[in-house]
């Protein structure tokens, strides 16, 4: 069986991996660690929850180690880019614990939150900064972090990061980052544009994969239930009372609708919270950790506010509305069935929702099993709502990263500023061009 210490991780590594708890590296570990420390760029693709973040941050540590090289002031040794703040605070905290017997550090930046402090944490140098890629910009502009000493470059959620309009922030980093550097790019799914942002970035790079594209995680049971959309609240109410022990959380495409639906779970007795853009920072950490503590049994979200959050123990995932894109779909219920454990993934199909489900079923390869009501004819979906990649316009929807279109400046630090979850399924084509992600 391998084990860290045959992966080429220093000792120092190995026994903070073990303090962790980790015994036995996971399949994209097995693969992207050796081929990390021999310094090879790298364009990973692995679902949610398969251990990504120890995949680069321990090499990534030892790279730093062995280099020896102190931070210059306000100057970063290595750059990761995550799409949430959720995914960045846990980024770090992950990496915090894999730094203990290191004199390394590591910073965090975000936005929803005072820019002051985190410019003082800035102006000694950090040698690995997590950041979402608006804030960073925003620093970068006041000349609170200088990355030209930034030398390894991680991209992690890159396919979120350009479904949430991040392309010209993420075009701009790239300047601005050292030329000489490791570029590590990691993706659970791989739309053509992800192919073409890797080849844009990435110097001859391996590529490591440990479960095709759009494959869901192996361990979810999944199941679909139609009915029509007014009948869904009631329906969830009897399945969340039928499962009083479980963690669930249940997913929505607005944050008025989350909102909405967390009101009336918790008027039927259910102890519910919500977490999407237009809840501050901290209420949704002290959303996510009331759910991690069991305070809460449901937390009902929008996909951008939980993008790559870690709950262990979420036994079900309810999509209480399909989302727009099919991919979406794999990240939602790649939040149960974490770290080897098993997990219910139940969606509520409405007969409009019929086109955007069959295009589920095409991405993931399989015939979801039917649990309740009549299959709707495909005649039943709206138009333009069973698309999928051709609405997410991440691009100036010109099908290529860097189009042409003009750069809108938008907000990059409200809780407000997120574009998906503040619309109905769009009508037109947009300009999906933001600085952060809520
Ligand atoms: P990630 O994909 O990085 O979000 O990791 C998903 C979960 O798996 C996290 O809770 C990690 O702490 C855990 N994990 C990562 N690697 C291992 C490992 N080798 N053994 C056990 N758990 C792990």
């Amino acid at each position: 069986m391998t084990d860290f210490q045959s992966l080429g991780l220093s000792n120092g590594l190995v026994t903070a991996v073990s303090e962790n708890g980790y015994d036995t590296p996971t399949p994209i570990q097995q693969m992207a660690i050796p081929l990390i420390l021999e310094g090879r760029d790298l364009m990973g693709l692995a679902q949610t929850g398969t251990g990504k973040t120890a995949a680069f941050g321990l090499p990534l540590i030892d790279r730093l180690l062995m280099e020896n090289k102190k931070a210059a002031p306000k100057g970063t040794r290595a750059l990761i880019l995550a799409p949430t703040r959720e995914l960045v605070n846990q980024i770090a905290k992950n990496l915090i614990s894999f730094l203990k017997h290191t004199p390394l550090r590591v910073s965090s930046v975000v936005g929803g939150v005072s820019i002051n402090g985190q410019i003082k944490r800035l102006s000694k140098g950090t040698d690995i900064l997590v950041a979402t890629p608006g804030r960073l910009l925003d620093l970068v502009d006041r000349q609170a972090i200088d990355l030209r000493t930034a030398s390894h470059l991680v991209l992690d959620e890159a396919d979120q990061m350009l479904d949430l309009g991040f392309i010209h922030a993420l075009r701009r980093i790239a300047g601005l980052v050292a030329d000489k550097r490791q570029t590590l790019l990691f993706s659970a799914t791989m739309p053509k544009q992800i192919n073409e942002l890797a080849q844009s970035y990435l110097r001859n790079p391996e590529r490591v994969e440990v479960a095709p594209a759009g494959k869901t995680a192996d361990k979810v049971t999944q199941s679909v239930h139609f009915m029509d959309k007014t009948a869904k609240g009631d329906f969830l109410v009897d399945q969340l009372r039928d499962n009083p022990d479980g963690l669930s959380l249940v997913f929505c495409r607005t944050k008025h609708g989350a909102e909405r639906l967390m009101r009336k779970l918790s008027h039927s007795g259910i102890s519910a919270g919500s977490i999407h853009g237009n809840k501050s920072q901290n209420q949704r950490d002290r959303a996510i950790k009331e759910l991690r503590e069991g305070t809460i049994n449901v937390l009902v979200a929008t996909d951008v506010a939980a993008r790559g959050i870690d709950i262990p123990g979420v036994s079900h995932v309810y999509n209480f509305e399909l989302p727009e894109v099919a991919e979406a779909y794999v990240h939602r219920i790649g939040r149960t069935a974490r770290a080897g454990a098993d997990g219910e993934a139940v969606a509520l199909c409405a007969p409009e929702e019929i086109g955007l489900f069959r295009q589920i079923e095409k991405l993931i390869g399989i015939e979801i099993t039917v649990a309740g009501g009549d299959v709707p004819p495909m005649s039943a979906a709206s138009s333009g709502r069973a698309k999928r990649g051709g609405n997410r316009n991440s691009n100036g929807g010109n099908g290529k990263p860097g189009g042409k279109k003009p750069f809108r400046k938008q907000s990059s630090s409200g809780a407000n500023d997120n574009a998906s979850e503040n619309r109905r399924p769009p009508r037109r084509r947009r300009q999906n061009t933001r600085r952060d992600a809520a």
